[in-house]
């Protein structure tokens, strides 16, 4: 096991993973920009490293400052989160030349996962369902139309570089192609320096369902079920939940070892996430994020296992603690993005928070790294915390997520806690019809 860990990260991400090291009597190392240094993970840990001036490129994705501040504390493994490095093979190949552990999958994974084509290319291969579309990117716009006449209108053109909902473009029919594909290519240029593109069937109305795996490195993995997030805005998640309200045991369990088993043949190390869309009680698969999730506690609600835990055993080769037989899904989890923006209009809210208190009782968890009198800083994400309630049903989760509403108080910010106020008396939020895209239309309506 390892005795010291470097969390490269902030935020609530960098407590959770600090807390779990805590509860395994592993040291904690928090590196820290200059405006993070009243952070609660920097006051938590163990010991703590100033790696640069505000902006995130200098210093929480400052590959060397990083790398330094694990050599000047002894750490032996970093923990990247989400965001910032948590997808950067680049990384891994770095710290894996300087001896240091990345928590997380090699850096071959994480490289052929973030290629959207590659990726979609090994899901194929490895049987798992993917959207119809061209077999690899297209630069011809006959072979274009070719293919969107076979899968049939409306098609979607997607950078292979793509991420955050970015490069996307839609044609309903053959008129709209060739523009589609032509601004499709010059956003993804923008973007992501970077202009493939490639096409697929549009889906009309999916569910966003992901399917959380975790694999030991050495051939084995195990599926822990499904979270629902179809209820985002700008491609961003807002709630999610576990188990998805649209899918049965059989179906689950289906998918589930549908992807276990492919991960399990990959070689994969550590935890993943395999992301489709549904549709017509058909999966298909769009990505695969080769790290920890946000929404990641929903899961652990049903399933009772510490996620951080399991991806530090793997990382340190000391092995799943878990078999898939040994894995239930006990009652539903709901979490909700608590975000410092304004609930309407979504425009961030940095400033103070003058009183922050959080729910608290059964089935209650509140993640957050904020405090009273904290100044949130303006240059980071807007995710100041997440309530995660658990009930025995899906009724009781609901009943749960209403009063902990209530108890939390954020003052000084605007936060987007009133929409979710809003939504839990929503007849279609009660019954769990929604799809991907239920929030838009709402708050379209609402405007
Ligand atoms: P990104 O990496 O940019 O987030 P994804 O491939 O994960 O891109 O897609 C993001 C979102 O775009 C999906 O959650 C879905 O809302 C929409 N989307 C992507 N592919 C399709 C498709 N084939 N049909 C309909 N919607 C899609």
């Amino acid at each position: 096991m390892f005795q010291k860990v470097l969390i490269a990260n902030r935020g609530e991400i960098a407590l959770r993973i600090l807390r779990a090291c805590k509860e395994l009597g592993i040291q904690t190392v928090a590196v820290h920009s200059t405006a993070d240094a009243d952070a609660m993970h920097v006051r938590l840990a163990d010991e703590s490293v100033c790696i640069g001036p505000p902006a995130s490129r200098e210093s929480y994705l400052n590959i060397h400052q990083i790398v330094a501040a694990c050599e000047i504390t002894g750490a032996d493994a970093i923990h990247p989160g989400y965001g910032f490095l948590s997808e950067n093979a680049k990384f891994a190949d770095i710290l894996a030349a300087h001896n240091i552990t990345f928590i997380g999958p090699s850096a071959e994974h994480i490289r052929i996962m973030g290629d959207k084509i590659e990726a979609k290319r090994t899901a194929k291969r490895l049987g798992i369902p993917v959207v119809p579309g061209s077999e690899g990117g297209v630069t011809d716009d006959k072979e274009a139309a070719r293919i969107a006449g076979e899968i049939g209108y409306p098609v979607i053109i997607k950078a292979a570089a793509g991420g955050g909902g970015r490069g996307m473009k839609v044609a309903r029919g053959p008129e709209d192609l060739s523009i589609a594909l032509s601004t499709a290519r010059t956003e993804a240029g923008a973007a992501f320096g970077d202009d493939a593109v490639y096409i697929e069937k549009y889906l009309e109305k999916p569910r966003h369902i992901e399917v959380q795996v975790m694999g030991d490195g050495a051939g084995k993995a195990v599926h822990l079920g499904e979270r629902d997030c179809s209820l985002q805005r700008r491609h961003q998640k807002v709630w999610e939940e576990a188990n998805s309200p649209a899918l049965n045991a059989e179906e689950r369990d289906k998918i589930g070892m549908t992807v276990a088993n492919a991960i399990a043949d990959l070689g994969y190390s550590g935890a993943g996430t395999i992301e489709f869309l549904y549709e017509g009680g058909e999966f298909y698969f769009i990505e695969m994020n080769t790290r920890l999730q946000v929404e990641h506690p929903v899961t652990e609600a049903v399933t009772g296992i510490d996620l951080v835990h399991e991806q530090i055993r793997v990382a340190s080769g000391s092995g799943l603690s878990v078999r898939q037989k040994d894995i239930q899904f006990n009652g539903h989890a709901i979490e909700c993005r608590i975000n410092a923006e304004d609930p309407r209009t979504f425009t961030p809210s940095p400033g103070t928070i003058d009183h922050f208190h959080t729910p608290g009782g059964l089935g209650v968890r509140v993640d957050s790294g904020v405090y009273s009198g904290y100044r949130i800083p303006p240059y980071y994400d807007s995710l100041i915390g997440k309530l995660i309630v658990h009930g025995r049903n899906r009724v009781e989760a609901l009943m749960r997520l209403r009063r902990a509403l209530d108890e939390f108080v954020v003052d000084g910010i605007k936060t987007t806690l009133p929409l979710f106020q809003d939504l839990i008396g929503n007849p279609d939020i009660a019954n769990g019809d929604y799809d991907i895209h239920w929030l838009e239309k709402y708050l379209a309506k609402a405007d």
